[in-house]
């Protein structure tokens, strides 16, 4: 079968609803119709090309806050046949320097915030430090003085769109190999009338570095020709005020957790007006099914997926009539997505049974860049492993309940810490929590919680102890506490567990592997 040409629905808007909004970038007030976003986007084609000498297959890296420029480099990348490179503002120069070092692109793009970094990055990695986003920036300039580009390059849906490095929650980030294929996938998959359409406002908070930021649902928005209202950095108290405002009608939202934690923790959460917004979506990392009953109490029933970076990322989606039914379920596979929960002998785990979820679909990836050795472990005839501990119920819903590598055993008996967590987060002192294994002579291996109190409030040893007693099996009771002000997060929100087992000095999923 020919492959299928790319062609981006920028473009395709920008003809057939041209004076709609497109996309508002907050922090400037910016506000693209298609027209002027397709424009754009064509123009900055032409400088890359032309100007920057960026060619077909070449890499592009943007190391900058969220702005509406970076989708726009997201796009022009796409006529010429580049691929996009996002950066995650939130690593520090040596880690930068990995990824740049690894994807090798021919130029970085980057803001005024983060100057910095990025001319010492690029000094270090010999590459061009190409454009200046913002007012008075380069960029700009650049796209006023080109002239639009003639036409697409011929690439097709097996054409490398961009590399997106993994949130390395649990090691080193990997560059997933992201093609228009898996790209397009995501946004049919999550097209349907249930998710998004051409009336949909949708509020982006997290990075656009990451896939929950560009992905869900932003790319699909705009393929939807909705509008998409983008966010420089997250802040709870901004986000409750512009979901709570008529004037944008922001009718969908997405989050890791911590976001919602944070926005629940926000002194304007108990007035903020949340009757237009049609989905609340979460996912990214175990939700705590204490913290979704904090949303539906203020009557937003949370609506949990599953994703990866690997699958562009949607896996799994609940519905919305099914949210607080099936709370703490991430929903079933989305559409031209297939699962299977897998024992460790390869066979398929029955219904209720824990087992590792694999993914096969249009939206999974073909393989990680320069990484021969996880392209060998990450696949078997076609199907991704995921490393999530998962299991499904009689009505096909799943769960995911941990990370095959966060997993401890505690005499014999596996504990999944994210079990233990959502236990924890019942008591509403707490205001993050993690619990990790360590190792213990007489168990091999025993729990600690690591605990941070909201500010105000008073918890002690003995009380989380007596509660963890009352609603957990004993060998789930964590049996060390320790109290931190708070927990180490990477750049999505995402607890970092190898932090924390360095400074508790436990094992690294690593060690646990090799051993
Ligand atoms: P790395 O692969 O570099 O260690 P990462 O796995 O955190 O980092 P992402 O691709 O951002 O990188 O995250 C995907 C992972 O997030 C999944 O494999 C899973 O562990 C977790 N995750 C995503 N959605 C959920 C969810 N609804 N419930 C629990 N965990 C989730
Ligand atoms: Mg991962």
């Amino acid at each position: 079968m020919p492959s299928v040409r790319y062609y981006d629905w920028i473009a395709h808007f920008g003809r057939r609803t041209p004076g709609k909004i497109a996309a508002i970038d907050l922090a400037s007030d910016r506000r693209l119709s298609y027209a002027e976003f397709d424009a754009r986007i064509s123009r900055l084609a032409t400088h890359l090309r032309d100007k920057l000498g960026v060619k077909r297959g070449d890499r592009v890296a943007v190391l900058a806050l969220n702005t509406t420029d970076t989708l726009e480099v997201q796009f022009a990348c796409g006529r010429l046949g580049a691929v996009f490179l996002p950066l995650n503002t939130r690593l520090t120069v040596p880690e930068l320097q990995f990824i740049v070092g690894d994807a090798s692109p021919t130029v970085m793009i980057h803001d005024t915030d983060l100057a910095e970094v990025a001319l010492t990055v690029a000094k270090l990695c010999n590459i061009s430090s190409a454009l200046l986003f913002g007012p008075g920036g380069s960029y700009e300039a650049a796209i006023t003085a080109s002239k639009p580009l003639e036409r697409f390059e011929n690439i097709t849906h097996d054409d490398i769109s961009t590399i997106m490095y993994t949130s390395g929650t649990t090691g080193q980030p990997k560059g997933a190999i992201i093609t228009h294929g898996m790209t397009f996938w995501n946004c049919v998959n999550l097209g349907g009338p249930a998710y998004v359409s051409p009336s949909t406002v949708l509020l982006t908070v997290l990075p656009l570095f990451h896939t929950g930021g560009l992905n869900c649902y932003t790319n699909p928005v705009l393929h939807a020709g909705g509008t998409v209202l983008i966010m420089r950095a997250f802040d709870p108290g901004l986000a409750l005020q512009l979901i709570s405002d008529p004037a944008y009608g922001i009718t969908q939202f997405f989050g890791v957790p911590s976001i919602y934690q944070f926005m629940a923790q926000h002194p304007s959460f108990a007035t903020a007006d949340f009757s237009r917004l049609v989905i609340g979506g979460v996912g990214g990392a175990p939700m705590p099914v204490p913290l979704l009953k904090v949303w539906e109490e203020r009557g937003v029933a949370l609506q949990q997926g599953y994703g990866m970076t690997e699958t562009s990322p949607a896996v799994l989606a609940l519905d919305r009539e099914d949210a607080a039914r099936k709370a703490g379920s991430s929903g079933k596979p989305v559409l031209h997505t297939e699962v299977r929960i897998v024992r460790p002998d390869g066979t398929d785990a029955d219904v209720g049974e824990l087992g590792e979820l694999w993914v096969k679909g249009p939206n999974v990836t073909p393989g990680y860049w320069n990484r021969p050795d996880a392209n060998q472990s990450s696949f078997t005839d076609g199907w991704l492993h995921t490393g999530d501990a998962t299991r499904v119920d009689e009505e096909g819903f799943y769960y995911i309940v941990d990370r095959w590598k966060d997993m401890y055993i505690s005499g014999g008996e596996n504990v999944y810490p994210a079990e233990v967590e959502s236990v924890l987060h019942q008591l509403t002192a707490i205001a993050e929590a993690a619990v990790i294994g360590i190792p213990d002579q007489q168990w091999g291996e025993v729990g600690m919680a690591i605990v941070a109190v909201k500010p105000g409030h008073t918890l002690t040893s003995a009380e989380i102890h007596a509660h963890c007693a009352a609603n957990l099996a004993r060998f789930k009771c964590p049996r060390l506490i320790e109290f931190v002000d708070a927990l180490p997060r990477n750049a999505t929100g995402k607890i970092h567990k190898p932090t924390l087992r360095r400074q508790f000095n436990a094992p690294t999923a690593t060690d646990k592997l090799a051993s």
